[in-house]
């Protein structure tokens, strides 16, 4: 059975971050600028930058799409990301992943200018992010993650969080946002031992490692926060996450959906960034 009260819901979270970034553009004379670079013909990135378009669209900034056959060059790729860093009409530029593997994407995630690099994913921003920077870009999805954990007004200094997942776009950046709010933190993977016991010892879990209903109901114990980043298709081929919702959601938990939790904070936070980035270069306080 689902406890309504117990859902964190980060549709609702989200949106009220865009309508506040919608009226603070609005006062703007130049919109907000973002380039979303995208190669190749992959399904799942089509509609990813679909989604940011139309969210960008909703809240008055400009998406500016650049869209590259499969046979470009990292050369060629290095040239526009170099145009774009100069452009001072755009402020912020992504580069849609995967890209195909002919393309270095460390190669050219690097080479965005740190200021516009508002996925995060670039080394100085990591960097930034290690020694706790507020000057830090901080990646769209763990920000929105920290987001969703606070709107539960859950205390973090000294909470153990157990995150699932150490990829260089999730886990490890997710791993120091929460050690910079005191968390003391365990960061499982694959070949992890024991992850069951170690998820009973979490105030605070994170699954993000595309196992459908990974984390099971009597791995978490009462009073939890979790959040659930995967985004998988279940065997009755519906969408679902790395937790097992329906299990968890009548418990004394607090509990993310998928959908609806993970992924609208994604994009809201990369138009965060975004704006934080225009604001910067523009001198806005
Ligand atoms: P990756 O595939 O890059 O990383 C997955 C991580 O999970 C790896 O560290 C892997 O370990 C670990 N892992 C895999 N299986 C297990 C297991 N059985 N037990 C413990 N750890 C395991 O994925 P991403 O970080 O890119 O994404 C994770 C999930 O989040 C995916 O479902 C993705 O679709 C979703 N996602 C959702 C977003 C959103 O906006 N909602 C944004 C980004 C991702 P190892 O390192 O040892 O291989």
């Amino acid at each position: 059975m689902t406890n309504s009260c117990n859902i964190i819901d980060g549709k609702k979270i989200a949106q009220d971050v865009l309508s506040s970034l919608k009226r603070q553009i609005s006062d703007m004379a130049a919109k907000p600028v973002l380039a979303v670079m995208s190669v190749g013909d992959d399904e799942a990135s089509r509609i990813y930058v679909r989604n940011k378009e139309k969210a960008a669209a909703d809240i008055g900034m400009e998406c500016r799409l650049l869209h590259f056959g499969n046979t470009v060059t990292e050369k060629e790729l290095l040239e526009v990301i170099g145009a774009l860093n100069e452009d001072e009409n755009v402020n912020g530029i992504i580069i849609q992943q995967p890209l195909p593997c002919h393309l270095n994407t460390a190669c050219l995630v690097e080479a965005v200018r740190a200021c516009k690099d508002v996925d995060g994913f670039g080394p100085v921003n990591l960097g930034l992010l290690q020694v706790n920077s507020p000057e830090a870009v901080i990646a769209a999805t763990p920000k929105g993650v920290l987001r969703l954990i606070k709107s539960t007004q859950v205390k973090l200094a000294g909470k153990h969080a157990v995150i699932i997942g150490r990829s260089n776009i999730v886990g490890k950046p997710l791993a120091s946002l929460l050690l910079n709010q005191d968390c003391t933190i365990t960061v499982a993977h694959s070949k992890t031992v024991g992850l069951p016991a170690l998820v009973r010892q979490a105030d605070i879990i994170v699954a993000a490692c595309g196992c459908a209903k990974l984390v099971k109901s009597d791995w978490v114990k009462d009073g939890a926060v979790l959040v659930d980043v995967g985004i998988n298709r279940g065997s009755d081929g519906r969408l679902c996450g790395d937790i097992d919702f329906e299990a968890l959601a009548g418990r004394n938990v607090r509990i993310t959906p998928v959908p609806g939790g993970v992924g609208p904070m994604t994009v809201a936070m990369l138009l965060e960034n975004t704006w934080q980035a225009y604001k910067k270069q523009k001198n806005i306080l």
